[in-house]
C-alpha cells in the first residue's frame, strides 16, 4: 500500500531523517515511536508531500511518486488521508461542511450522496449529533474525531496520524483506539507517529523505533511485551 525506501531529509545543519525504509500493508497499523526531535513529524511530512526529501523514494499503491505526471500524482495522494496534530478544521464551516468540502470538489458527488456519506462517517466516530455544530464548540477529542471523519470522506486507503493522543484525555484515547481498530478491520493502512507507548501498543500491529533521525529497531506487537524495560530509557 505504502512503501518508503531509504528516505533522507536534511535541513541546513540538521539531519532530520536518515535512511528510513518500511512498508505499510492493508490492515496494518504501524506506529513510529521516538523521543522529541527524532524526526517523526518530518518523516510524515515527507510522506504527505508537504516537504520534499533529499533522497529516497516513496511508493503509493506500488507506484513511485517520482517523476509522475501531475494528474496521476494527485490521484495517488487522494488515497492518503492526514490527521494533523492541530486537527486543522475549518472554523468558519460546520462539521457537515467540513466533511463535504473535499468530496464535493474532488469527486463532484451530488447532495444526497454526500449527505448519506456524512451521516455514515459521523456515526462511525460517534458524533452524528454534532453535524451542524461549528468546530469552536467542540472539545479536543471531538475535534479530532471530526478530523478523522473528514480525512475519511475522500475514501483514502492510507491514513497518517501525527501525535493523535497528545491533546486527548483517557476516555477520548479509548474512543480513538476503537475507531482505529474499526478502520484497521476495514483494511485501511494506518501510520501513526506518537510518543504514547501505551496507546501504540493498543492499536498497532508493528512498532518502529526512531532515534536521531533513523529507525533503530522494529518489532511486531506480539513480541513487544517482553521488551518493556528498554522503553523508559528510549523515550527520554
Ligand atoms: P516531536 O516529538 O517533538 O514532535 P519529532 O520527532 O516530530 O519531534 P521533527 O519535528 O521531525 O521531530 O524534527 C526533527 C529534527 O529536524 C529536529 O532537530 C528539528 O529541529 C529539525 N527540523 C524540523 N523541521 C525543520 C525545519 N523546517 N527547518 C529546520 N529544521 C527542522
Ligand atoms: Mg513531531
Amino acid at each position: 500500500l505504502l512503501e518508503v525506501k531509504s528516505l533522507f531529509k536534511s535541513y541546513k545543519q540538521v539531519q532530520a531523517v536518515s535512511d528510513v525504509s518500511f512498508t505499510l500493508d492493508r490492515g496494518d497499523v504501524l506506529s513510529i515511536i521516538g523521543p522529541s526531535g527524532s524526526g517523526k513529524s518530518t518523516l510524515l511530512k515527507l510522506i504527505a508531500n508537504l516537504e520534499s526529501s533529499s533522497s529516497g523514494d516513496i511508493l503509493i499503491l506500488g507506484e513511485s511518486i517520482q517523476g509522475l505526471e501531475k494528474k496521476r500524482k494527485q490521484f495517488l495522494y487522494q488515497k492518503m488521508g492526514f490527521i494533523f496534530q492541530d486537527f486543522a478544521l475549518f472554523d468558519h464551516m460546520t462539521v457537515k461542511e467540513n466533511l463535504e468540502l473535499a468530496p464535493r470538489l474532488v469527486y463532484k458527488k451530488d447532495k444526497n450522496e454526500l449527505s448519506n456519506e456524512t451521516d455514515r462517517l459521523l456515526k462511525l466516530v460517534g458524533l452524528l449529533d454534532k453535524k451542524d455544530s461549528y468546530p469552536i464548540t467542540l472539545s479536543g477529542g471531538q475535534k479530532q474525531r471530526i478530523a478523522i471523519a473528514r480525512a475519511l470522506a475522500t475514501q483514502p486507503e492510507i491514513l497518517l496520524f501525527d501525535e493523535p493522543t497528545s491533546a486527548l484525555d483517557v476516555k477520548s484515547i479509548d474512543d480513538l483506539v476503537e475507531i482505529i481498530l474499526k478502520l484497521k478491520a476495514d483494511n485501511i493502512g494506518i501510520l501513526i507517529v506518537t510518543h504514547d507507548l501505551r496507546f501504540a501498543k493498543m492499536v498497532s500491529s508493528r512498532l518502529l523505533f526512531m532515534k536521531n533521525s533513523s529507525i533503530i529497531f522494529s518489532e511486531n506487537i506480539q513480541n513487544i511485551d517482553n521488551l518493556d524495560g528498554i522503553f523508559d530509557d528510549f523515550l527520554k
